[in-house]
């Protein structure tokens, strides 16, 4: 199946192999090398899968984890395309989670201004939303994503088979996503993936679990196509993160790492209560939001003395908009399942409430 993109071919398959052969005879020529770019969990438990069919394939294989999505890890990506004569006409398939996808989107991108790649995503964040949608980025002096730019992959190749091996929490990671598009899109969406939750995941073969991801992806794609940007629509695609990212941010700088769509999921239960106050996202939807969120994550664990320094995170975050001394944060809202609005402004006092809250529940 194919989604529309103006921007990437993203194929959801059910025949990877011959997929991938198909894209790497069009985006090749037989003497162009061909470099994949994986980290010691996709090594062993992904590229079995895809290597049989790409003979010759420079493995780059690179640390997992957050704390490696580093410029250290760029240079080496490029040192080893320099001394393995990677040139203008290479092709660079990330294959992983979005920690690849986003490191590898970074280093071709720059490489020689720039050669071809291909997100081969194989969590299911990765999945339904970072090989999505041309971020590519890095983290710096530990802040999320400070390096980076917009730059479409090629191709992006979605296959469930990889989401056999993905441990638990990886998985329901990526579902904070899958509920963030169903929360600013579809109502419908909202009750589908409850209810998907509610019955287990099983993949690969669970047939309810490629609907949502294919349902997510154009969702998302709907988002980026015509705002890929990010000035306008694509924003809505923010809600949960903006508090989000000051979560992971907090928890990197503990020295306890959390899970993206962990902290996300806090995110969007703080962000729900700011729609609550200042939007008018009824009081049994939020209830609805929370008791959910809380079920699939638990509590992230934090105390009122963290306030402050994650109210510097997400000012920091949002630095660029160079507003928020005035008239505060912008943030994305929902005023009710499956409606969201862009550029809402909330004080720092709104932003301590809603902690206050989330501690609270
Ligand atoms: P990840 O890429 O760090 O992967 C999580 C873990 O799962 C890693 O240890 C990895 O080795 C392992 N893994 C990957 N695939 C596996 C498989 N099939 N079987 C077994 N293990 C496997 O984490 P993630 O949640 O996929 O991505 C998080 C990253 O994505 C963050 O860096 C975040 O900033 C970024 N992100 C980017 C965007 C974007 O638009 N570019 C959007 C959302 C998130």
């Amino acid at each position: 199946m194919k989604i529309n993109s103006s921007h990437s071919i993203i194929i959801i398959s059910n025949n990877l192999q011959k997929d991938l052969q198909t894209l790497i005879r069009q985006l090749t020529a037989p003497s162009d090398k061909i470099f994949i770019i994986v980290d010691e969990n996709t090594r062993t438990k992904c590229l079995p899968i895809i290597k049989k069919k790409i003979k010759n394939a420079n493995i780059i294989e690179i640390k997992s984890g957050e704390v490696n999505k580093s410029i250290d890890t760029v240079i080496n990506i490029w040192n080893y395309l320099i001394n393995n004569r990677a040139d203008r006409k290479s092709l660079i398939i990330n294959l992983g989670g979005g920690m690849i996808c986003d490191i590898g989107g970074f280093a071709a991108s720059t490489f020689k201004r720039g050669i071809n790649f291909i997100n081969i995503p194989t969590t299911l964040l990765a999945q339904v939303d970072a090989a999505i949608g041309g971020k590519a980025g890095i983290n710096f002096n530990q802040l999320k994503n400070e390096i980076g730019f917009f730059n479409f992959p090629e191709a992006i190749l979605i296959n469930t088979l990889f989401l056999k091996t993905l441990d638990k929490n990886n998985l329901i990671s990526g579902f904070a996503e899958i509920i963030k598009h169903s929360l600013i899109h579809s109502k419908k969406y909202w009750d589908e993936i409850k209810q998907t939750y509610n019955d287990g995941f099983h993949p690969p073969k669970d047939e309810k679990l490629k609907k949502i991801i294919s349902r997510s992806i154009e969702i998302k794609n709907h988002f980026v196509q015509n705002d890929f940007k990010e000035n306008n629509i694509r924003k809505a695609l923010n809600f949960g993160h903006t508090i989000g990212h000051s979560f992971e941010s907090l928890s990197l700088i503990k020295n306890k790492p959390v899970l993206h769509g962990e902290a996300v999921a806090c995110g969007m239960v703080c962000e729900a209560f700011l729609s609550y106050k200042k939007l008018g996202l009824s009081y049994e939807q939020l209830t609805e939001i929370s008791n959910f969120i809380i079920k699939v994550y638990g509590k992230y664990s934090f105390t009122s003395y963290d306030y402050n320094k994650l109210f510097e995170l997400i000012e920091h975050d949002k630095k660029q908009e160079n507003k928020h001394e005035t008239i505060g944060i912008n943030f994305t809202l929902i005023s009710e399942i499956g409606k969201a609005e862009i550029n809402h402004y909330c004080k720092k006092q709104e932003i301590f409430e809603a902690f206050d809250y989330y501690i609270e529940i």
